[in-house]
């Protein structure tokens, strides 16, 4: 059974970079069914809030990459937070330093610090000298007795290490690119090398899809796994995300964090193929995916090992499509907020729902609703200067009235065909066409010179309040 995680340190929201982790993980597990799980990596004590890892849940939740493991669900390989696994960590620490792949370091900081600038004036990599490699009991003894708290290091294998790559391919990791590193500090708290490898085999971790950022730690992870005669999982490591400028994606290029797609009012779906498509690309060429299909398609093996654009046009383009694909009172219900906040009067659900229906359509993002609507609401009726300049002249002054005439004297339900009547009549009767015809009406109907189509609006703003704006 194909078992994937996402392992996120609890600093606060999620990034666009940190999600698609999540999402290849996730991917790649339904596409399997496979097991997807969350593992909150809280060990940095001072950086890991409760409330940081509520916002990443929820974040989580939101984007809809569901979790058949981790916290608020439970599990068979729990806990899922590593300050609650010190037993576990405890237990393979005595194995490894049973085993001589690791020992109690006594050595000070200055004493490293000393040792790291003596390395470099030597030119001789910075790498820990070995010094407590092979203390006797009494040498220990007599450390502690001076009050020195040991770390525990990891001893290094002095061979080349091969990586199969699930993205990147073959990576050799030469011998001697690392020196014995501390798997668990003075404070008995792991670090991430260690307790990652501990938890991931712990949790039967299968395969692990994460930022190109831990390359390098891999190696060390692999000595691990190695030291404890223990299978490796499948490593894939996935390219950076870059703006469009192709620099590391960042807040200077639009929003990054869930939260923020989320209050722009994008769908999760819509956020969900748009991540897809960062580094994965469907055989069928096709880039709109409801995500059924996007798991359907999803091969591990077209993940591109290349740094891959967050495409915010796309994004809107896959937006938009979603948006008016969505069921309409779903979408009323996300719309809501924002129309709120203006102060909208919207106690008459059927009409918001018409509005809604008509604009939907131009939105990139729900919360731009708000651009669209002004003229439905009295309160926000606001005409532009060239209209007003335009509804001063005596031409347009002649239309306004013959539609305003012809409009009270309609009792037929406003509809398309009814609207083509009226303009076929102040058409007769002012003999203006085109603009001349169009322009007046729609200005004084919405305040407008561009919109949806008239005979849209029409029926939605109503006799009575159509002939109020056209009276004045
Ligand atoms: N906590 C690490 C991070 O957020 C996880 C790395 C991993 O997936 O191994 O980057």
């Amino acid at each position: 059974m194909i078992r994937t995680r996402f392992a996120p340190s609890p600093t606060g929201h999620i990034h666009v970079g940190n999600v698609r982790s999540a999402m290849f993980g996730w991917l790649f597990a339904r596409s399997q069914k496979g097991k997807f799980i969350i593992r909150i990596e809280d060990t940095d004590l001072e950086r890991s809030k409760p409330e940081y890892t509520d916002m990443l849940l929820n974040d989580m939740e939101w984007l809809g990459l569901d979790w058949d493991e981790g916290p608020r669900v439970g599990g068979d390989y729990g806990p899922y937070f590593q300050t609650q696994r010190g037993d576990t960590y405890q237990k393979y620490t005595q194995q490894l330093l049973d085993s001589g792949h690791a020992f109690k370091c006594y050595c000070s900081e200055d004493e490293l610090t000393a040792e790291r600038e003596l390395a470099e004036k030597e030119s001789r990599p910075p790498h820990y000298n070995g010094s407590c490699r092979c203390l006797t009991e009494e040498q220990k003894i007599a450390f502690e007795t001076e009050g020195r708290a040991p770390v525990i290091r990891f001893r290094v294998f002095e061979e080349a290490f091969i990586l199969n790559d699930m993205i990147k391919g073959e990576v050799t990791f030469p011998k001697g690119m690392v020196g014995d590193f501390v798997i668990v500090r003075a404070s008995g708290i792991p670090v991430y090398n260690y307790a990652v490898v501990i938890d991931d085999l712990t949790m039967d971790i299968t395969h692990v899809l994460r930022a190109d950022e831990h390359l390098s730690n891999t190696v060390r992870q692999q000595m691990i796994y190695k030291a404890l005669g223990m299978p490796e999982p499948k490593f894939g490591h996935m390219a950076l995300v870059l703006g469009e400028d192709r620099k590391k994606l960042s807040k200077r290029h639009g929003a990054t964090s869930i939260e923020e797609f989320r209050r722009l009012g994008y769908l999760p779906e819509s956020l969900r193929n748009a991540l897809a498509l960062l580094g994965w690309s469907s055989p069928t060429a096709e880039e709109i995916m409801p995500t059924s299909k996007i798991i359907e398609l999803f091969d591990i093996n077209r993940v591109s090992a290349s740094p891959s654009v967050f495409d915010f046009k796309r994004l809107d383009w896959i937006s938009r499509h979603d948006i008016m694909n969505t069921n309409i009172e779903k979408i009323m219900d996300l719309c809501i907020p924002y129309l709120e906040e203006k102060q909208y009067d919207l106690s008459d659900k059927k009409y918001l729902k018409s509005i809604i229906e008509i604009v939907r359509g131009n939105c990139n993002h729900l919360s731009e609703i708000t651009d669209f609507v002004d003229y439905f609401f009295d309160k926000d009726y606001i005409v532009d200067q060239e209209i007003k300049d335009l509804l001063a002249t005596e031409e347009a002054q002649e239309v306004i009235k013959s539609f305003a005439k012809a409009l009270s004297e309609e009792d037929r339900p406003l509809d398309k065909d009814v609207y083509k009547d009226l303009t076929t009549i102040v058409k007769e009767e002012t003999g203006m066409g085109g603009k001349k015809l169009f322009m007046p009406i729609r200005g004084a109907l919405t305040g407008k010179a561009h919109g949806p189509e008239m005979f849209l609006i029409l029926p939605i703003l109503g006799k009575e309040r159509a002939l109020n704006r056209l009276l004045v």
